[in-house]
């Protein structure tokens, strides 16, 4: 059974001429213990789903059931504290002068428990965020990381059936990330689905079960993160998530087994082919990481490196192919192929995707 269902949500802020459509018909059906990140640009609409599914934003059209319970409806909004869910904001919005104690007893309260009866239950989601011996502090006298993971236990105490995240990481620094992400991680159960908004792509496809990227309010792509990078629908898809370079080539052949014959300028290759389109022209989706240096005299193609940043395993490169069209790549190489400003490399295309017709989007 969906856990989260979502049918044909909209959503604008004023009115007629001067509404701003920030959900255009969002639907979406998330199973009990599913991960899903909501992936996409700032102001794309994630912050204004996330608050339409925790009762904190009324909703236009459309509506959101969670478990049975119709939530959302036009002219039904259940209140927040009814909705069972716990919310995760980017900053951890604790009260300051209460201790991490009684900042994650609060929700327990709510619901009615009194302290005896909720203790057991605050100390082991404390635990679980190893913050058990830090019960007694206020938010003040503890770390950005601390207070984010007080902020994890109080949306997990009461075992809501919903979790939400709005970019939790987001204040956090780079060491930090990571250690957040094993607690999020962590607190996976089957009986509580996720959701978790993020513009980071790295975030999203480390965590989620499934990724739905958003743009202009209204679903991009829904899919596995190895999916989402490997298998992008559009353009956008492609280069906000992957960082994909999109090329112009042709095909030259006929596709087998899932792979086409194609070629850029000269250079022909393989490129994986769902489409089972039969354009000659394509677009072809090439990963930063699927090209390789090779000696100039060898079949690829040839691109002039424009900026080299050194990633302390590797380089990315900014190039422009030498073609026809002067399209930028973007590739990350090894150290040994040691680029310089100013080369012109010799590429091998490792790996391609034909881009699906029809779906171009701007
Ligand atoms: P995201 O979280 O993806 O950055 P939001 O959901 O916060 O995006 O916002 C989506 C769009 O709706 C943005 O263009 C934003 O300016 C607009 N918006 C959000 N909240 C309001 C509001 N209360 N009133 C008017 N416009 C809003
Ligand atoms: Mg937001």
């Amino acid at each position: 059974m969906a856990r989260i269902k979502l049918q044909d949500v909209h959503k604008h802020y004023g009115q007629g001429a001067a509404a701003f459509h920030a959900l255009r018909g969002v639907s979406l059906e998330m199973p009990s213990g599913e991960f899903v990140a909501l992936l996409g640009p700032s102001g794309s609409g994630k912050t204004t789903l996330l608050r339409a599914v925790a009762g904190l934003e009324t909703i236009n059209s459309g509506q959101i059931q969670i478990g049975d319970d119709l939530v959302a409806a036009p002219g039904r909004h259940v209140l927040p504290e009814r909705r069972n869910v716990g919310v995760v904001f980017q900053s951890h919005a604790l009260w300051p002068h209460m201790t991490v104690f009684e900042n994650v007893l609060f929700p327990l309260r709510e619901s009615g428990l009194n302290e005896a009866q909720a203790r057991p239950r605050v100390m082991e989601a404390l635990a679980q965020v190893e913050l058990q011996n830090l019960a007694q502090r206020t938010p003040g006298e503890l770390s950005g990381g601390q207070k984010q993971r007080v902020a994890l236990a109080r949306a997990m105490v009461a075992n809501p059936r919903v979790v939400l995240f709005d970019e939790p990481l987001a204040s956090l620094d780079v060491e930090l990330r990571r250690d957040m992400m094993r607690h999020i991680d962590q607190l996976r159960r089957p009986d509580s689905s996720m959701m978790y908004v993020t513009h980071n792509q790295e975030e999203a496809l480390a965590l989620a079960d499934r990724v739905v990227v958003l743009f202009d309010g209204h679903i991009e792509q829904i899919d596995t993160p190895v999916r989402l990078c490997r298998e992008p629908q559009t353009e956008r898809v492609a280069r906000f998530v992957g960082s994909g370079n999109l090329l112009s080539g042709r095909r030259v052949g006929a596709a087998r087994d899932g792979l086409a014959p194609v070629a850029v300028g000269d250079y022909s290759f393989e490129a994986r082919d769902a489409s089972l389109g039969s354009q000659a022209q394509v677009r072809l989706c090439l990963a930063p990481t699927a090209m390789a240096r090779v000696e100039p005299g060898l079949p690829g193609l040839s691109a002039r490196v424009e900026h080299v940043f050194f990633q302390g395993n590797a380089y990315a490169v900014d190039a422009v192919l030498q073609g026809v069209v002067a399209e930028p790549l973007s590739l990350v190489l090894p150290l040994e192929a040691q680029p310089r400003r100013g080369d012109v490399l010799r590429l091998q295309v490792r790996d391609a995707w034909v881009m699906p017709e029809g779906r171009h989007s701007a």
